[in-house]
């Protein structure tokens, strides 16, 4: 599933493209991937084409290209398979495309395919949030992500306190932290060295600091790498997968060996159909689990 990493380098594969391109042609081919839109697929298509995209943002793992002139924007969440893809016009459309946008000022199309259909694209007016920034309304709710400006240290860590659930329940809860999934919440535990399971209001001022500083750590790198394409659902704007997964320490390690003690990596359920990897030695469990 694409986290920040992934999803920024998406931003940025489309912002280098699209800027300043007008839409000429929209098409959509599956009900769910149009699933908050009110309105029919001609509708959607209608209120798109002639418009000028001015930019391409994101906040978390949700990303919106602006339009010229318009205080509605296009927005879109990759779920866990969605992908922005950049392809000649005469090309054989992909597997499981889902909408195709023309240009008229540019020779490519652009199609958004999504293999589970999690994903979604939408239109959406704009508001402004508590920094008097403009976001798209689903957006609202989630926090400033790591790298933002406004990323408020001490106040995320005093939410992060307040939660009754597991520490890594509360880092992937995208209205205190955004863009944060299981890849990089895996791999920031292990450098800060805390078991998964810990109770969020047991976890000390400083190991929220390590934690934090972990997690730009492992996302900094992972954008420099191109993102991770650990289960092949991750690709760039031009097909390409990234190679962070190279350089992962625990997420998807279960059962090698931890790089630090060399004691064997465990993979524990997490939720519905997931797991966490830990080293029971580096990250041991200390407190009774909630
Ligand atoms: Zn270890």
């Amino acid at each position: 599933m694409p986290e920040l990493p992934e999803v920024e380098v998406v931003r940025s594969g489309l912002a280098s493209q699209l800027i300043g391109k007008t839409i000429s042609q929209v098409e959509t081919f599956h009900s769910r991937t149009l699933r908050n839109f009110k309105g029919t697929k001609k509708q959607f298509s209608q209120q798109l084409i002639g418009r000028t995209i001015k930019d391409v943002r994101r906040r978390g793992k949700f990303l919106w290209l602006v339009l010229a002139d318009e205080d509605w924007v296009l927005s879109a969440h990759l779920g866990m398979s969605g992908q922005f893809l950049f392809q000649n016009t005469a090309d054989k459309r992909p597997n499981h495309s889902r909408a195709i946008f023309g240009f008229s000022n540019l020779s490519q199309n652009l199609i958004f395919t999504d293999q589970r259909t999690f994903g979604w694209i939408n239109i959406e007016p704009v508001i402004f949030d508590l920094n008097q920034k403009p976001i798209p309304v689903s957006v609202k709710k989630i926090k400033p992500d790591l790298f933002a400006k406004e990323f408020n240290e001490s106040q995320t860590i005093k939410e992060l306190q307040r939660r009754k659930t597991c520490v890594k329940n509360a880092i992937l809860n995208q209205e205190i932290i955004s863009g944060v999934g299981n890849i990089y919440a895996d791999e920031a535990l292990w450098y800060a060295k805390l078991d998964w399971k810990t109770p969020a209001d047991q976890v000390s001022q400083l190991e929220y600091q390590e934690l934090i500083a972990a997690l730009q750590q492992v996302m900094k790198q992972a954008l420099r790498d191109g993102g991770t394409s650990f289960d092949a659902l991750y690709v760039n704007v031009n097909g390409e997968s990234g190679y962070f997964e190279q350089s992962l320490r625990a997420y998807g390690r279960a059962g090698q060996l931890c790089y630090r003690c060399k004691s064997k990596l465990i993979r524990e359920a997490f939720g519905v159909g997931r797991g966490s990897t830990r080293c029971p030695q580096c990250q041991k469990r200390k407190t009774a689990a909630r």
